[in-house]
């Protein structure tokens, strides 16, 4: 139908006589028989002057025919890259016409996020969901061929599965030929790829839908997707120099220039210096330790296991109002106080708790965190978990930067513990699914956690998360392969032998032909995008996403199915629960 695109018409055009399609994005009189129509399709825009006598209205679909002419030298737009020529004199044929529509699609304009997404279609016309979208392809292109580069096979796993164990709650599907049984749709096709390694696959990925019935947040949606990767006779290295090889490309698609190399960092440091196992290196504002400064204090608040602090320079001017606010943030971050010390202009302190701590002590803290004049320093004493949780918090409260500044910076954070707590059945929570293999130095503390389960807590597991700005972009794990050691993680979780086989027997079964020690990692596609355009809500880059709710105003999803439907499930529908 068309001869060339809006966008790509230039100034070696003029003279052509051309046909163009798209829509009106804006109509202006000019004098009194034509009129100016700006029309744009998927590569921008190009002005069109038409014959007034045409009813054209905003979003009218159109092909227009006429020739290419420059623009007189007082009308050239710079802004638009097509700005200096324009279609003069030209026919139009109207291929659809448009009602109003409910939501401006061009301009900056704030609209509800719930008539964006309701009205999708019309949103995926903006510029923005354009780009968006259009970068989310290159995206998944960039690494889709950075794995087959590196030998990997795409397979596609099944999506009615049996429970995947990652912890979060399952989406079920009802089985009309096996009536009163379920299927899950896969949390992630954790199992499978490991069935893929016993296979002889060596290098499997995909690039894989993923449903987790979880609370929706700016950074998750219900089903997601993920690049999931596994290898066969690696170790964890490996597995992520394969992973920073797809991230880079992806990011140097976006950004232009090749990130650096990725830093690695164990759990433990990062939450010592970053008080999160997800920090973000954008910007310094490091905890510093200062547990030894008060080691014999007589402060009774600061009697505590650990004593962190952070230096903001140039705080010192932060008013009473800001500081009570903060303080009022750290207690519901879990805190029990927060302390600030101000060092005045000529060096003088001042705190609300000044008058209990020595000399020394103001002295050793002043000099621990490097805090000079016009500074102000933040300290919380705790247990050391909270103490760091909490100052962490109130580091990315003060300094973080917003989404679209400061660059990228990736992150690996390697050792992470096996289990994060003991559950108050006395069972660990692990930190990773039950498939992560434990450090082999701290197998010994898993036979000796029968005397003292918080042993437990000090095993490292081989598991690692890739982080970008402070946000997690995925995790994986060099796997266990031993039916001997799975099944001694299962017992210590508390799953036991017949839960274990129900749930998991055909992994333990794959294991007993012959299964490589492999390993692998999945990070969220959506996540990545968004951080890479710039977008602080993963729904920004998702074409068709969940509102906060979980609902799809778009096509009203979830709703009833009729009884009919229900009758051949089997199912009957209690009355809802108040
Ligand atoms: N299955 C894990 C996840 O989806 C990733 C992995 O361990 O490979 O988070």
């Amino acid at each position: 139908m068309r001869t060339d695109y809006c966008g790509r018409l230039s100034v070696d055009d003029i003279g052509r006589t051309v046909t163009v399609c798209g829509w009106v994005s804006k109509r202006r009189e000019h004098g009194e028989f034509l009129a100016f129509v700006d029309l744009r399709d998927r590569t921008g825009i190009i002005q069109c002057v038409v014959d007034h006598a045409h009813d054209i209205r905003s979003e009218y679909v159109l092909a227009v025919t006429g020739t290419i002419r420059e623009r007189p030298p007082e009308t050239i737009n710079h802004e638009l890259p097509t700005g200096a020529i324009e279609i003069g004199e030209a026919t139009v044929e109207i291929l659809s016409e448009a009602e109003p529509t409910p939501f401006q699609l061009s301009g900056r304009v704030e609209v509800d996020e719930t008539i964006r997404i309701r009205h999708r279609y019309l949103d995926l016309r903006t510029d923005r969901m354009q780009r968006n979208l259009r970068s989310r392809a290159l995206i998944n292109a960039a690494i889709r061929r950075a794995m087959d580069a590196q030998e990997f096979v795409e397979v596609e796993t099944p999506m009615l599965i049996a429970s995947t164990p990652e912890g979060a709650r399952d989406f079920v599907v009802p089985s009309r030929l096996n009536p009163g049984n379920f299927y899950a749709l896969p949390q992630s096709p954790q199992l499978f790829k490991q069935l893929c390694m016993v296979g002889g696959i060596d290098r499997y990925y995909q690039i894989a839908r993923c449903m987790r019935d979880e609370d929706l947040r700016a950074d998750r949606q219900f089903e997601f997707t993920q690049l999931d990767m596994e290898m066969s006779f690696v170790d964890g290295q490996e597995v992520r120099a394969v992973v920073s090889q797809a991230v880079a490309e992806a990011a140097e698609l976006i950004t232009g220039h090749k990130p650096s190399a990725i830093p690695e960092m164990s759990w433990l440091e990062a939450m010592n210096r970053y008080g999160s196992d997800k920090p973000d290196i954008r910007f310094d504002l490091e905890l510093v330790d200062l547990t030894e400064i008060f080691s014999e204090t007589d402060f009774n608040a600061f009697k505590a296991p650990c004593i962190k602090g952070i230096r903001v320079e140039g705080g010192g001017e932060t008013g009473r109002n800001k500081l009570d606010q903060l303080t009022d943030k750290a207690k519901t971050w879990g805190a029990k106080g927060l302390v600030w010390i101000k060092v005045g202009e000529s060096g003088e302190v001042s705190s609300p708790v000044a008058k209990f701590m020595s000399d020394a002590e103001i002295a050793g803290l002043i000099d621990k965190l490097g805090a000079g004049n016009g500074d102000i320093c933040y300290l919380v004493a705790d247990e050391w978990r909270r103490a760091v949780h909490v100052l962490g918090l109130l580091r990315l409260e003060l300094g973080r930067p917003p989404v679209n500044e400061g660059g990228f910076h990736f992150l690996w954070v390697i050792d992470f513990p096996l289990f994060e707590d003991i559950d108050d059945a006395g069972n660990p929570v692990p930190a990773h699914h039950p498939f992560t293999m434990p450090h082999l130095e701290d197998l010994e503390l898993l036979a000796a956690s029968g005397e003292d389960p918080s042993v437990l807590l000090d095993v490292r597991s081989q598991a690692y998360d890739l982080v970008l700005n402070g946000w997690e972009l995925g995790s994986g794990s060099v796997r266990i392969h031993s039916r001997d050691i799975q099944q001694q993680i299962f017992d210590l979780l508390g799953i036991g032998e017949e839960e274990s086989q129900r749930k998991f027997g055909f992994l333990m079964d794959a294991f007993r032909y012959g299964a490589p020690p492999h390993a692998g990692f999945a990070f969220g596609i959506d996540r990545l995008v968004a951080l890479l355009v710039g977008e602080e809500n993963i729904r920004e880059v998702i074409a068709f996403p969940k509102s906060q709710s979980g609902t799809d105003p778009l096509t009203e999803a979830p709703t009833p199915i009729d009884s009919a439907q229900l009758d051949e499930l089997g199912l009957r529908l209690l009355p809802p629960a108040n």
